[in-house]
Parts: structure tokens; C-alpha cells; sequence
């Protein structure tokens, strides 16, 4: 059977686009992926996504959107798509328990932000490591933080976190900046910014207590190692678009997936939304809305090709 529309991807993009899509009677087929419900599944309390006047937990979000997208007959599948043919019609989605065809494809597979692979990082994820301090920064009022890297996002979000936290250690592991020039210069005048250079976080503490109290530093010059006392940890090292399945079939930019005039890709037929597009805002609600722009077009796109 050759469904309407495959969504790739459970995140907000994805499960937007379902509830749209299916509220068209087009009875979208959705691949769950690798992280269902995407990365707000990682994180604890939203407190900007609109609507939820006392915030939400990210887990909650997320399965509620799924639970509105079934009931107008979504049908979400604990798959991932491991392989996918564009250059072909129908288009065939390939997963590790079958193989699916589809009229049009949505792609909103996500961006993961990279991690540092500690032990310790997984299990304080969304309590006190996180990777997004406009999602997260209002958290740490008064508190002592600490960002991760040398490049653009670790200098934001060091700056936007400023506005909250009392002091913000950026630890980087070299003494040059990968960041622009700009952003080095503001942050570098910025007095709540204190930057660690040739350090690189080791362990985290304390995964027993659920919460961040201090990280072990390891200086790459003379290897010497050292324990700093901090309320939140932001890992800002960059992010990694989930498109190797894509690649080689559709145009992208830096890894990501191009889209142009709303979300068309290259490809006819292929839509895409969310952060495997986005590099720049990155937010649920921007995830949402793109999700919501990919259905649209995707309806009107099968609608036109239909009365052809
Ligand atoms: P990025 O430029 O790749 O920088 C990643 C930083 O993390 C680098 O400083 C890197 O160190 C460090 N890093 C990587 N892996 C690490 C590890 N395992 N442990 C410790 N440190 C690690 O990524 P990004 O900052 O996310 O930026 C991505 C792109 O978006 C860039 O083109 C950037 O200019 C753009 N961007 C622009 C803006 C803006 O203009 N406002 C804001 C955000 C992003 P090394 O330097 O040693 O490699």
C-alpha cells in the first residue's frame, strides 16, 4: 500500500506535521526515529512554549502532540528509517522492520546536539546539563554555570546567560576561540564572563543527587586536574543534522537539508521542517510551526498533482 504521506521524525516538527496532515484526511504514516518525541524527550521543564502558563515537562509536550496527531488518525510507528530512495515514485522509505512507500515524504529527522560522552551527562541531562539556555537559562538565576566550546553558540548562549546567572564560565579546550570575532569581542567584554582556556570537562557531578554541583577540569597544557564548584553545565560544542540517510539525493547546506519557498526541497514531493533544516532558532515552537508550514505544503502539492 502507498501511503499519502511518511513523516520522519517525532519531534514537534514531526508530530505537527501529523496533526495538520491527518486533520486533512491524509492519514499520515510516522517513523518514530531514534529519539521518539525528539529532544524535548531529553528535557525536563519547557517554560516557553506558548500555552503553558506554569511551563510543561518536555516528555509531557511531546506525547501529547502524539496523542492529538492519533486521534485524527495519525499512525506513528516505533521504526527508524534507515535508508530512503528520492529518485524514484512513488518514494521508498526503508526501516529495519520493512520497507514503506509514499506519495510525499516530510523530513523532520532533527539535529542531536553533540555531547561531551561523559558518563555522568546522560543521567543529569535536564537536571542541570543542558544544551539550550534560551530553554533552560531562566533556571539558574543567581547560580554559577558553566559553557562548554569555543564557537558561536557556546559565546550566545555564555551571553544570553548572563542575564540570569551571577557568573558564566565558558571552559574551552584550546586558547583560541573558534567563534567570530564579533561574538569573541562581546563576550570577552562582558564582566560576568570568566573563560577557562585549555580545559576540558572530565566528569560531572553529582549524578547520585540528580543535580549539577561541581565539574572535574583537566588542563590540556600540563594535564593537571581540578574541581569547580557550578549549579548547570551547557554543552554548546555544536550539533549534528540527522541526514546521512539523505545524503548524495537532496541538496543541503553545512550537512543540513536546504529548503526554499516554505519547505520545499530539491526533491518534489520532499518537505522538510524543523532542525534538520533549521540551524539558526532551533526551538520547539519553531519546530512546530515548521511542521505545520510541511503539511501544508505537502497537501497542496498532492492536491495539485491530483487535479493535473
Ligand atoms: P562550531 O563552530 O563547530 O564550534 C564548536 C566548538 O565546540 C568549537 O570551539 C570546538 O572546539 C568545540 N568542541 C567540539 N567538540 C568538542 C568536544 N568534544 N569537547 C570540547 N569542545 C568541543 O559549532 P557552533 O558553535 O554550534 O556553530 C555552528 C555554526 O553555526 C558555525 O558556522 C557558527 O558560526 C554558526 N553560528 C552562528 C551564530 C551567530 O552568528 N550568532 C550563532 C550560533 C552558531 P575547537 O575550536 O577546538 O574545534
Amino acid at each position: 500500500m502507498t501511503r499519502n504521506v511518511i513523516i520522519l521524525g517525532s519531534g514537534c516538527a514531526g508530530s505537527t506535521a501529523a496533526i495538520y496532515t491527518a486533520r486533512a484526511n491524509l492519514a499520515p504514516l510516522v517513523l518514530e526515529g531514534h529519539e521518539p518525541g525528539g529532544q524535548l524527550s531529553l528535557t525536563t521543564g519547557v517554560e516557553n512554549f506558548p500555552g503553558f502558563p506554569e511551563g510543561v515537562q518536555g516528555p509531557d509536550l511531546v506525547e501529547m502532540m502524539k496523542r492529538q496527531a492519533q486521534r485524527f488518525g495519525a499512525e506513528y510507528r516505533m521504526e527508524v528509517a534507515t535508508a530512503v530512495e528520492l529518485g524514484r515514485r512513488p518514494f521508498l522509505v526503508k526501516t529495519g522492520e520493512g520497507s514503506y512507500e509514499a506519495e510525499a515524504l516530510i523530513l523532520a529527522t532533527g539535529a542531536s546536539a553533540k555531547m561531551l560522552g561523559l558518563p555522568s551527562e546522560k543521567p543529569l541531562l535536564g537536571r542541570g546539563v543542558s544544551t539550550c539556555a534560551t530553554c533552560d537559562g531562566a533556571f539558574f538565576r543567581e547560580k554559577e554555570v558553566m559553557v562548554v566550546g569555543g564557537g558561536d553558540t557556546a559565546l550566545e548562549e555564555a551571553l544570553f546567560l548572563t542575564r540570569f546567572a551571577s557568573n558564566v564560565v565558558v571552559a574551552h579546550r584550546r586558547e583560541k576561540l573558534r567563534a567570530s570575532r564579533i561574538m569573541s569581542d562581546r563576550a570577552r567584554k562582558n564582566e560576568k564572563i570568566e573563560f577557562l582556556w585549555n580545559s576540558v570537562v572530565t566528569e560531572i557531578h553529582d549524578p547520585s543527587k540528580k543535580e549539577v554541583t561541581s565539574v572535574r577540569i583537566r588542563n590540556t597544557v600540563d594535564g593537571k586536574e581540578s574541581t569547580r564548584k557550578i549549579d548547570g553545565l551547557f554543552v554548546a560544542i555544536g550539533h549534528e543534522p540527522n541526514t546521512k540517510i539523505f545524503e548524495g539525493q537532496i541538496d543541503m547546506e553545512k550537512g543540513y537539508v536546504r529548503v526554499h519557498v516554505g519547505s520545499k526541497t530539491s526533491v518534489e514531493g520532499v518537505f522538510a521542517a524543523g532542525d534538520v533544516h533549521d540551524f539558526v532558532y532551533r526551538q520547539a515552537i519553531t519546530a512546530a510551526g515548521c511542521g505545520c508550514r510541511a503539511a501544508i505544503d505537502a497537501e497542496r502539492w498532492l492536491e495539485a498533482r491530483d487535479s493535473r
